[in-house]
């Protein structure tokens, strides 16, 4: 399926501009008009991290005119890893500007426009309105649902990718062409069952593999150029060295680009929707949630505690909190955690920043130790605000 270009083409390129943009020009397909179809366009990039690195670097250096950049965060050092827009120098910048900074650097001739701001229901629709393309970068689930409500409202295609580990995802979503993010995943995986980068880790060239896919796409829709990714997917395994493209079918009972949606305006709280902890671990951790700070206190005041970590073992072996057993989630899950807990000690769980924690708090409570509680923020909590000189992840 081709489809046609999205933007029409610039009135000329300078002199300049044929310079830099020469071996785009020689090729046949892109030619002037394609460079002035990018010159004319502009392409929002949600998220300077893993995934908007390269893409925001190659559509920089590709000459898309108009770059807009959306992230609240600041770079970490911990990013520095992947996030190859960022450099050391950055380490505590917003990631906005140090992204700018560098789209800059690559080619002065883009506008860039920063948007240093948390992407949210009230601002959503106001800045997608002003592109006309949309790269999702974002790493969670109830951001990519209201970027992918808010782009199908719009009639705007964006460019989807998604990294965990080894594996990553890519597809074009444009409702009036093809099937939406929706069409494909109806529903958000109940939470605590798909672990985050942040959980799982990320190999940083992954972000490569799949941010140059999604900039590929986005020049082959501006362009008009090719077989767009619309209603397909790309699975890419880097360690079989493999790429599989699966047909994703419009769904016509879809709640939002269906024949007969039931989702006509964002939702009010996509959050809520993608339920950051289950109502179980939400009741759980009510009332029974302590600081990292005051797990210090405990452990100064030498009370009968049995604190446990229940991470994955890469997880402890970077950095743990002094005294912590570690007993990883799944052990909850299964059950075989319970008999490793002793009935004559208040029992202390922690996670790296509290969600993991609160599900494994469900079950000791349901298991009969009443007075358990755990570490709101987990190991990053007192990592700040205990010993800082531990490192962060
Ligand atoms: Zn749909």
């Amino acid at each position: 399926m081709s489809l046609p270009p999205l933007v029409e083409p610039a009135a000329e390129l300078t002199v300049d501009e044929v310079r830099r943009y020469s071996r785009h020009l020689i090729i046949p397909d892109v030619g002037m008009a394609g460079q002035k179809r990018l010159k004319n366009a502009k392409v929002l990039c949600v998220g300077a991290g893993g995934l908007g690195s390269p893409a925001l670097m190659y559509l920089a250096a590709a000459g898309v005119g108009t770059l807009g950049i959306i992230d609240f965060d600041v770079v970490d050092e911990s990013n520095l890893q992947r996030q190859i827009i960022h450099g050391q120098s950055d380490v505590g910048r917003l990631k906005a500007e140090s992204a700018a900074a560098s789209v800059r650097e690559i080619n002065p001739l883009v506008e860039v426009v920063i948007h240093n701001t948390a992407l949210t229901t009230e601002n959503v629709m106001e800045i997608f309105s002003g592109y006309d393309l949309i790269v999702d970068g974002t790493d969670n689930f109830a951001t990519r649902y209201m970027v992918n409500d808010a782009a199908v409202l719009l009639g705007k295609p964006y460019v989807w990718g998604s990294i965990y580990r080894f594996d990553g995802q890519a597809s074009v979503f444009w409702a009036e062409h093809g099937p939406c993010y929706r069409c494909l995943y109806p529903e958000p995986p109940p939470p605590g069952m798909v672990p985050s980068c942040a959980e799982g880790g990320v190999l940083g060239v992954l972000c490569a593999s799949i941010g140059s896919i999604q900039v590929n796409e986005a020049i082959k829709l501006l362009t008009g150029i090719g077989d767009p990714l619309v209603g397909r997917l790309m699975i890419y395994d880097a360690l079989e060295m493999k790429y599989r493209d699966v047909k994703v079918r419009k769904d016509p009972e879809c709640v939002l680009c269906g024949k007969n949606p039931s989702v006509t305006e964002l939702l009010e709280d996509y959050e809520a929707f993608c339920g950051a902890i289950s109502d179980e671990a939400a009741e759980a951790a009510s009332g029974s949630t302590i600081t990292a700070q005051e797990l210090k206190a405990m452990q100064d005041n030498k009370e009968n505690i049995f604190l446990v970590d229940v991470r994955e073992p890469n997880e402890y072996e970077i950095v743990s909190i002094p005294g912590a057993t570690l007993i990883p989630k799944g052990e909850f899950l299964n059950g075989s955690a319970l008999e490793r807990l002793p009935q004559d000690k208040r029992i202390v769980l922690h996670c790296k920043s509290g969600a993991r924690s609160a599900e494994a708090l469900a079950i000791v409570k349901n298991a009969g130790f009443s007075d358990a509680v755990h570490v709101g923020g987990g190991v990053l909590s007192w990592v700040k605000t205990v010993d800082p000189s531990l490192p962060s992840y």
